[in-house]
């Protein structure tokens, strides 16, 4: 499934540049995820680089998008 950052954000910006998908940009108030971007960094590393990089620990599954392995693979190879 796609990740999703809670209101726990801080704005600091780190995930930005890690993402293989290019997912991740501010928002309004908090940064925010493209669900249709968000491949959980299938296709690219072994672990999602966001939540490794986020400081305040507020990268969360988005139960909104529930998706297989292979779906997030189909997505990952249809974004590059
Ligand atoms: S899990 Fe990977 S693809 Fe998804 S937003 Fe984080 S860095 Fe980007
Ligand atoms: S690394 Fe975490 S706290 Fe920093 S902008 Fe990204 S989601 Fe927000």
């Amino acid at each position: 499934m796609a990740l999703m950052i809670t209101e726990d954000c801080t704005n600091c910006d780190a995930c930005v540049e890690p993402c293989p998908n290019d997912a991740i940009t501010a928002g309004d108030d908090i940064y925010v995820i493209d669900a249709f971007k968000c491949t959980e960094c299938v296709g690219a590393e072994d672990e999602p680089q966001c939540m490794l990089v986020c400081p305040a620990d507020c990268i969360v599954p988005n139960p909104e998008f529930e998706e297989s392995e292979d779906e997030l693979m189909a997505k990952y190879e249809s974004l590059h």
